[in-house]
């Protein structure tokens, strides 16, 4: 019951940030005109881009993209970098972590028309679309990043995790807890090893 209820209120303040966000929303759309004509070889991108928010996440701000689309005699490519501050607890031991998620974007430019539906359908991973000289690739970023973050942040990827006994994180070192639930009736027999051991 509780686990519907915290869902419940996820998906509201979800909905209630992306309207509140439209507001207010820095959209990219690159003029692609000069290249197109000739007038410079490349067109710098340096810009702040508002990500999906993700679950159990927070970001420290929007993210930063930058790079530049390059036209090579004709062939357009576009390479970009972006990298977003995050901060949230780590899936296991639930210490708070935070880190720089990184993520490449390259795609070729073309523009409209010059693919046909069913081509662009079969690389949508390798294609970034020209609309009346006017490239917007916010959609299609936002995607890979959301698409490219963890779905889970951990401190360390060798994070133990907590203790099931007391809670402790492991890592922090033994806890005392024993390490195996004995089953009672063996119990008697562990008291007699124990025993055994002090004599040596
Ligand atoms: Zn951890
Ligand atoms: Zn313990």
């Amino acid at each position: 019951m509780s686990h519907f209820v915290s869902l419940a209120v996820y998906h509201i303040s979800v909905h209630f940030w992306a309207f509140a966000r439209r507001e207010r929303q820095a959209i990219m759309i690159l003029d692609i005109r000069p290249l197109l004509r000739g007038e410079v070889k490349s067109i710098a991108i340096d810009y702040m881009l508002t990500p999906e928010p993700v679950y159990g996440v927070c970001f420290d701000g929007d993210a930063h993209v930058e790079g530049a689309v390059k036209d090579n005699s004709g062939y357009m490519r576009l390479k970009l970098k972006t990298t977003l501050t995050y901060h949230g607890e780590c899936a296991r031991c639930l210490t708070e972590v935070g880190g720089v998620f990184e993520i490449d974007f390259e795609r070729t430019v073309v523009n409209e028309g010059v693919l046909t539906e069913a081509q662009l359908e079969d690389n949508v991973d390798e294609y970034v679309i020209i609309k009346d000289g006017m490239l917007d690739i916010d959609e299609q970023l936002k995607e890979e990043v959301l698409l490219g973050f963890p779905t889970k942040i951990l401190c360390s990827e060798d994070c133990p995790g907590l203790c099931p006994k007391c809670g402790k994180p492991l890592r922090d070192g033994d806890c005392g807890c024993p390490k195996k639930e004995i089953d009672p009736r063996l119990a008697v027999l562990a008291t007699l090893l124990d025993k055994n051991d002090d004599n040596k």
